[in-house]
């Protein structure tokens, strides 16, 4: 019987504003290659729309405390600026490995620091604009937030942003269909590679 090849742990990051969900969405639907989402866990509240255990698994402080402690976690930190806890399940992740799924975790730089660490064969992304000027206008053009939480963001993005160069590819979103494309083309290049080399 022929064996399926172990599939591959891929980290996404980048600030918010920079398009992360709508980039990834479109990888999602249009890729030939069998991506599957990690569903992480945290401690912030559902926002409206959201559904647990599809966008997140939502924990009291307690059950996330409980977890952590069990070390259920392959990394877990309080996002920088949330107040919240976030986490990424060891559950989301070698089953889906072991059935050769290419597994993608959406977690901030802290996390993706404490991945790359115990899986240094991840493959990173760091999706972001071409400049903090092109975010903050992006984030002002939703119109959305205060004067103090759109300070807050653009911190925040500066703090991700001076860890860009630690991951393998950075994928400027200033064109959604081009940072699609770019991020389809470079899986799907992997993935013909490591079937060929499992020949
Ligand atoms: P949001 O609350 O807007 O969904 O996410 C806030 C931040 O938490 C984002 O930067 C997101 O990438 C990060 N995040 C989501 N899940 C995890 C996780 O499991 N681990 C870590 N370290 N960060 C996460």
């Amino acid at each position: 019987m022929a064996t399926v090849p172990r599939g591959k742990l891929i980290i996404v990051s980048g600030p918010s504003g920079a398009g992360k969900t709508s980039v990834l969405r479109r990888v999602f639907a249009e890729t030939s290659v069998p991506l599957v989402a990690s569903v992480s866990a945290t401690t912030r509240p559902p926002r409206a729309g959201e559904v647990d255990g599809v966008d997140y698994r939502f924990l009291t402080p307690e059950e996330f405390d409980r977890r952590r402690r069990q070390d259920e976690f392959i990394e877990c930190f309080e996002v920088f600026g949330s107040g919240y806890w976030y986490g990424t399940l060891e559950s989301e992740v070698t089953p889906g490995l072991d059935a050769g799924e290419w597994v993608v975790l959406e977690i901030d730089v802290q996390g993706a620091m404490a991945v790359l660490e115990r899986f240094p064969d991840a493959l990173s992304f760091f999706i972001r604009t071409s400049s903090l000027d092109q975010l903050e206008q992006r984030l002002r053009g939703r119109g959305t937030e205060s004067e103090e939480a759109l300070k807050r963001r653009i911190d925040e993005a500066r703090n991700e942003l001076e860890f860009a160069d630690r991951y393998r590819y950075q994928v400027i979103n200033d064109d959604l269909d081009h940072a699609v494309r770019e991020i389809r083309e470079t899986l799907e290049r992997l993935e013909k590679e490591t079937q060929q080399d499992a020949r």
